[in-house]
């Protein structure tokens, strides 16, 4: 029997997140151990968790009977104190991806036009298809964000406009220049969501919480997460840092245990471990530099990439996507994201690196 349930008609138009292939599933498809499959397709941190972090999250376990706290005391002081900013600034999510959803709740829906770049990150679009509003995407420029023209495309009916700097899936840097620009130029009734997932492997980001801090862009929402360069992607935890009645708008719309206490606890500690950190940023800018060198040795354009990731024009990213993954090396095609001559990869340990060179030089037949 097929169901006969009126659906909200604004589901008719939103589409499935495809996230990177679960090393178990390809496993199971490939028929290899899945020891012997390696995963650079989802920007997940290859050094694994901090130590102190897993030591932390293991505290908790005897405590699961009870509730977390909801509202995050510790972590959000913990966060404030680093940020040089009141945790009132600051609201948690699951994943950043939720924040992008709590700014869907509170300023989306039919009539309201929502700014984007083409090659934005999956998410916003679908958010603005759930919630009814229209989006603009506004084309690329070079692959990455043409911040002038985002400008220029603001309606009186935008209500947001979602810049990911570095950007993701292209891992392009908007300028200093542009961002400030952007920030300065923006009407203050659209919100400005700054994502800086992957804020952290930069050398010298432009300082944005500063901004928040001087209280002079109330419409400024910066997005962060544990996912990315803390190794926490599987505990999903993310934070929203604004303006603190944007927050308390914001934080109408979250779920009161939004944030476990598992979470809670592995983000406290994993913000403290600055040798993690360390070895994190110096495993990823080696492995960048390999990878781009490699991948133009194989003859293949790249896109240079600010962030833990790079592109590699393969010709036809699902076929190479299909043969590396035989093989046991997981990449992420890019058809989805309108680049079918692509596929990104993540940045791994130096054994991934090589392993994933010399796969996709025996795919391309070299
Ligand atoms: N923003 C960007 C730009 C991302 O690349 C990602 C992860 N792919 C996210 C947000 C969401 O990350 P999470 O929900 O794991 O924090």
């Amino acid at each position: 029997m097929k169901p006969t349930l009126p659906f909200n008609a604004t589901l008719n138009n939103v589409a499935v997140y495809q996230p990177g292939r679960p090393i178990e599933e390809v496993a199971r498809e490939v028929g290899l151990p899945p020891g012997d499959i390696i995963k650079l397709a989802s920007n997940e941190n290859p050094l694994g968790p901090s130590p102190a972090a897993v030591a932390a999250m293991r505290n908790t376990l005897e405590n699961l009977h009870l509730y977390p706290d909801g509202n995050a005391f510790y972590l959000k002081q913990r966060l404030a104190a680093k940020l040089g900013l009141e945790p009132g600034n600051l609201i948690l999510g699951n994943g950043s991806n939720e924040i992008i959803e709590f700014v869907g709740h509170a300023l989306m829906g039919p009539g309201a036009d929502v700014v984007v770049s083409q090659y934005c990150f999956a998410v916003y679009p679908m958010m603005a298809q759930l919630f009814g509003a229209n989006l603009i995407a506004v084309p690329a420029k070079n692959y990455g964000h043409d911040l002038p023209a985002m400008l220029a495309a603001i309606t009186p009916q935008t209500r947001v406009i979602f810049v990911a700097n570095p950007n993701n899936p292209t891992g392009t840097l908007a300028s200093s220049s542009d961002v400030t620009r952007l920030i300065l130029e923006t009407p203050s009734s659209v919100m400005i969501a700054m994502d800086e997932a992957y804020v952290e492997f930069l050398d010298e980001p432009l300082d944005l919480v500063s901004l928040v801090r001087d209280g002079r862009f109330p419409n400024l929402l910066l997005m962060r997460t544990f996912s990315k360069i803390f190794g926490l992607a599987g505990l999903r935890i993310g934070y929203g840092i604004g303006h603190p009645e944007v927050i308390a708008a914001l934080e109408k719309v979250r779920q009161p245990f939004n944030i476990n206490s598992i979470a809670q606890a592995g983000a406290l500690a994993a913000l403290d471990d600055v040798e993690h950190l360390r070895r994190t940023r110096a495993n990823n800018s080696a492995g960048l530099r390999f990878l781009e060198q490699s991948l133009h040795e194989l003859g293949l354009e790249t896109i240079p990439s600010a962030a833990n990731f790079i592109l590699a024009r393969v010709g036809d990213g699902k076929r190479v996507f299909d043969q590396l993954q035989r093989r046991g090396v997981i990449v992420r095609p890019l058809g989805g994201y309108q680049l079918p001559e692509w596929i990104r990869i993540t940045v791994g340990t130096p054994e991934e690196n090589h392993r994933c060179v010399t796969e996709l030089k025996s795919v391309l037949g070299g």
